[in-house]
């Protein structure tokens, strides 16, 4: 792939890496992202992935920007507070980076649009913020056989891992970690519990890291680890986690056969 005078100095930085280089660059624009979420983890992540060039980026998120969002929700403004989320996530890449393809979706990830919007990407990242949409984008990744890079957070505490359990070998799935969602209120949300507003800026930008490795095929992933950030005591903790033979998804006698059971 031929570079114009504009991207190699924009992405000169990438294409000095030896383990990016020019190579990895053109991956890095033909590559089709979707994130789930224009929330406290999809900021940092979208507008990183735009800085580093991923040349198509979907965004999906039904909700508007709230006041409250702009404690974390970076990729947002003040003059943007009742504004659908998609769209002023959209404004902010186009200024960062206007080569970017963004496919804004103002809707929300369903049981009857999952598998047709994720089986159009090369890989997703799930930034949504509550339990429903985290396995709705499990399962159909797990049937679109997309790699999916999943953060969580909530109050000082972060995780994030990588699932592509339809690859042979063991690779879990997110319902290999945490079988079923927990009962409705037993997990509090950010707006019940609160949140530290750079931690989305720490877990975010490890899953851009995440997403831009998976796309370049370098360095070690985090398929079978499970990170776990404690802000308060400023540490990360690395932990290993196995396929569950007994896994409802993707165990040997499966019992979820589609999305059936998302559909509310
Ligand atoms: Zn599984």
């Amino acid at each position: 792939m031929e570079f114009t005078e504009a991207q190699l100095r924009r992405y000169a930085r990438h294409i000095i890496l030896p383990e990016v280089g020019g190579i990895g660059q053109s991956k890095l624009l033909a590559a089709r992202v979707l994130v789930v979420g224009a929330g406290g983890l999809g900021s940092p992540l979208l507008m990183y992935l735009a800085a580093a060039g991923v040349g198509t980026l979907g965004v999906i998120d039904d909700d508007r920007v709230d006041l409250s969002n702009l404690q974390r929700q970076i990729i947002h403004a003040t003059s943007r507070v009742g504004m659908d989320k998609a769209e002023s996530a959209r404004l902010t890449l186009a200024e960062i980076n206007p080569e970017v393809r963004v496919e804004a979706r103002a809707e929300r990830l369903t049981a009857a649009n999952a598998l047709d919007l994720i089986a159009g990407y090369d890989l997703v990242a799930d930034g949504s913020d509550n339990f429903a949409t985290r396995y709705l984008v499990n399962d159909a990744c797990y049937f679109a056989r997309v790699p999916l890079v999943s953060a969580a957070m909530l109050r000082f505490d972060g995780q994030i891992a990588t699932f592509k359990a339809y690859r042979e070998g063991d690779h879990p799935c997110y319902r290999c970690l945490f079988r079923e969602p927990p009962r409705p209120g037993l997990i509090p949300s950010c707006s019940e519990a609160g949140i530290l507003g750079a931690l989305a800026g720490t877990l975010g930008a490890l899953q851009a890291t995440e997403v831009l490795k998976e796309i370049l095929a370098i360095g070690d992933g985090l398929s079978g680890r499970l990170i776990l950030y404690d802000a308060l005591a400023a540490s990360f903790q690395t932990v290993r986690v196995k396929r569950d033979p007994d896994c409802p998804l993707c165990g040997a006698r499966a019992t979820i056969a589609d999305l059936s059971a998302h559909a509310a």
